[in-house]
């Protein structure tokens, strides 16, 4: 838990694999965009993020466990990552991309294939 953005993490190849075998091209970490999306699908105006569910604050998530130890410090840490998400969604919106946001704990195994399949409606 080093780093708050780590580049190719598991869930990430994950759903770049799928999307590749589904017949989809993309960009990864594009820098002109805000926030860096994971993923970019530039000709569905789509750009996808891949959140751990520790560092986004995933709402309601077992994932998602404040330490008992600098609680205060981790949860300012983690509504500034909220709030940084928030404003980059908004930015990305009115530059007309559709934002998709995919949490660490709907790609484990019992519904990935669930969480990858709505992905591809919400593509479409
Ligand atoms: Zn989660």
């Amino acid at each position: 838990m080093s780093q708050i953005k780590g580049k190719d993490t598991k869930p990430e190849i994950l759903i770049r694999k799928f999307l590749f075998s589904k017949g989809f091209r993309y960009r990864l970490y594009d820098k002109k965009l805000p926030g860096k999306p994971d993923i970019v699908l530039t000709k569905y105006k789509i750009v996808i993020f891949v959140h751990g569910c520790f560092w986004h604050g995933h709402k309601n998530c077992k994932y998602f466990v404040i330490p008992k130890t600098r609680t205060d410090w981790w949860l300012k840490k983690i509504e500034r990552n909220k709030q940084l998400d928030c404003d980059n969604f908004q930015v990305l919106q009115e530059l007309g991309w559709k934002v998709l946001t995919i949490f660490e704990c709907e790609l484990k195994k019992n519904i990935r294939d669930k969480t990858l399949n709505e992905l591809i409606t919400e593509i479409y």
